[in-house]
């Protein structure tokens, strides 16, 4: 009998990886819940609809985006094709009409005699080789089957996410390393402690009172008042610092930025309250501010973290956020070419696996529809080299720590080192970065062909 893949939701993932399966001679059921059941953030029917900016990113060939898009470029995306065709004037970034967007993908993808559209919820995994591909508001049974499949500890609903900072970028002449009580693994201890005196702390509590917060969407404000049972526990132990902050002004002195157990090695005395940075990845480019969820406006987190002693020249790779986001424990649960460890037919892609961003969302799709095809013709599956974006945001979602994952977007960061010796400044590197990513994609490509 002909194989045919089942893909699970028609956003960004879903759509692209169900062309890319259908280019390739494979018949495909596209299963998308839309229009009859809304997710709260989408408006319409529209496959590959976009929920919030309309922006895909920079498209600045040394910029983090600009890269990913000259890899779905190479890599023959219909989503990006689409995207580039529906350019609107912005500047370096890539903007798109978001209904134009929307209705060209739906048409695209509609009237390939491969694909089979069928407008229905799944509440649970089928049978037969699937992408689940659902996004960040998979419907409510579709989360419990997943669940049941994972384990109930390994699929999060909900983020909440503190900010990333470049290392590059963190003034080492105000910030000192050092653990608690000395208690790390490394000599000269594992966190970056950003210092502050009593008078810096008063300013920065009042700066983070009267910062603009981003409104709660009234599915995310259901999460926040735990009426899904079992939540609440994850609100409490991620309370947003502004909120912390309002429970008294030293209230963040006694919890997140408590600064027992540190002296300031310049002043020999514990400062008055710190906040504490922890390295975010393996080669130790990046590093998160611990315990700093916030739900600020992201102009007002560069304005009111750059307050912080040491982060005033930093570089925010990622903003804090909360939001309701369904997303899998990836690293337990999959391989670089994103098929599940635990079933064979079973792959996931977009947001769902903890990539973050629109165009990571495009790109596991397309990896996920090559990935498939490839399977059922019986051929090894494509692990992208890591020195490519795509390749080190699958690599990323796979073999982070499982113990502390959390979504990750494209970034210079995760790629590994240029490893060449030579001490470049940060718009040389990002150049160095993309055409190695470039390079290394079309050697690949050559062999894959
Ligand atoms: C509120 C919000 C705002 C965001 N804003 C941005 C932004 O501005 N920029 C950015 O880069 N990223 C943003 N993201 C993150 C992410 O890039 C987008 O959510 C992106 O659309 C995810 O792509 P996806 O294909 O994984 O999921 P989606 O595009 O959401 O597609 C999943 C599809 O699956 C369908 N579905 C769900 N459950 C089922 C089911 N059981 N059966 C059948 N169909 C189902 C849904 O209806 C949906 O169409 C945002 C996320 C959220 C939640």
């Amino acid at each position: 009998m002909k194989k045919c893949v089942k893909v699970i939701g028609g956003g960004l993932a879903g759509s692209e990886a169900a062309w890319q399966i259908a280019e390739r001679g494979i018949d495909v059921q596209l299963f998308e819940m839309r229009p009859g059941k809304q997710t709260g953030a989408h408006r319409t029917g529209d496959l590959a609809e976009l929920v919030c900016s309309n922006s895909l990113g920079s498209k600045l060939p040394d910029r983090a985006s600009g890269v990913l898009m000259s890899e779905l470029r190479e890599l023959n995306s219909l989503l990006l094709r689409i995207a580039e065709e529906q350019a609107l004037p912005a500047g370096g970034a890539l903007a798109v009409d978001r209904d134009s967007f929307g209705g060209m993908v739906t048409e695209q993808v509609t009237q390939h005699p491969r694909i089979e559209i069928i407008r229905k919820e799944v509440d649970q995994l089928p049978e037969g080789v699937v992408i689940v591909s659902s996004g960040p508001l998979t419907s409510e049974r579709l989360s419990q089957d997943i669940a049941r499949f994972t384990g109930e500890e390994h699929l999060y609903f909900f983020d909440a996410l503190s900010p990333i900072v470049e290392a590059d970028s963190i003034d080492m002449s105000v910030a000192f390393r050092a653990s608690r009580y000395g208690r790390g693994q490394m000599e000269d201890g594992d966190y970056i402690n950003c210092p502050f005196t009593k008078q810096e702390y008063e300013d920065f509590i009042d700066a983070l009172l009267k910062a603009d917060r981003i409104p709660l969407r009234e599915f995310e404000i259901t999460i926040r008042e735990g009426v899904r049972a079992g939540l609440n526990k994850y609100f409490e132990a991620c309370l947003p610092v502004e909120v912390i902050a309002e429970r008294g002004r030293d209230a963040l002195a006694y919890g997140p930025m408590r600064p027992v157990g540190l002296t300031d090695p310049r002043t020999g005395k514990r400062p008055y309250a710190v906040v504490q940075l922890r390295q975010d990845n393996l080669i130790a480019s990046l590093y998160n501010l611990v315990g700093f969820q916030t739900n600020l406006t992201y102009e007002s987190q560069l304005r009111v973290f750059r307050l912080i002693p040491g982060l005033k020249s930093a570089e925010f790779i990622r903003y804090g956020q909360m939001h309701r986001n369904t997303f899998i424990n990836s690293p337990n649960l999959l391989h670089p070419s994103l098929q599940s460890r635990f079933r064979s037919d079973l792959f996931f892609a977009g947001q769902i696996t903890g990539v973050e961003g629109y165009l990571g969302n495009i790109a596991t799709g397309l990896l996920s529809g090559w990935n498939v095809s490839r399977f059922v013709e019986g051929k090894d599956l494509i692990v992208l080299p890591e020195s490519t974006m795509l390749g080190s945001l699958c690599s990323y979602i796979s073999s982070s720590d499982p113990g502390s994952f959390q979504p990750m977007k494209a970034n210079f960061g995760i790629l590994p080192p240029l490893g060449d010796g030579v001490r470049r400044n940060r718009r040389d590197r990002a150049r160095a970065y993309a055409d190695r990513s470039f390079r290394m994609l079309s050697e690949y490509l050559k062999t894959y062909k």
